[in-house]
């Protein structure tokens, strides 16, 4: 993973296993074999589960042809 599946730039960080956060969107999303999730980081940095950004996903993980 190379690209934040949000917003497709590559400022992202590595915070975790699996575990990244977007620099851009300030985001964070995990990935896991082929599933990717994406978490809005709250005020009081929390995480917050955001199904929005699921067709966003699918995108970013056909372009980088991962299986
Ligand atoms: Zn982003």
């Amino acid at each position: 993973m190379n690209h934040c599946p949000v917003c497709g730039q590559r400022s992202i960080g590595k915070v975790g296993t699996g575990q990244y956060f977007c620099w851009d969107c300030c985001v964070e999303f995990t990935v896991k074999d082929n599933d990717i999730k994406v978490f809005d980081v709250q005020a009081d940095g929390s995480l917050l589960l955001a199904d929005d950004y699921v067709l966003e996903q699918h995108v970013i993980l056909h372009q980088e042809g991962v299986t």
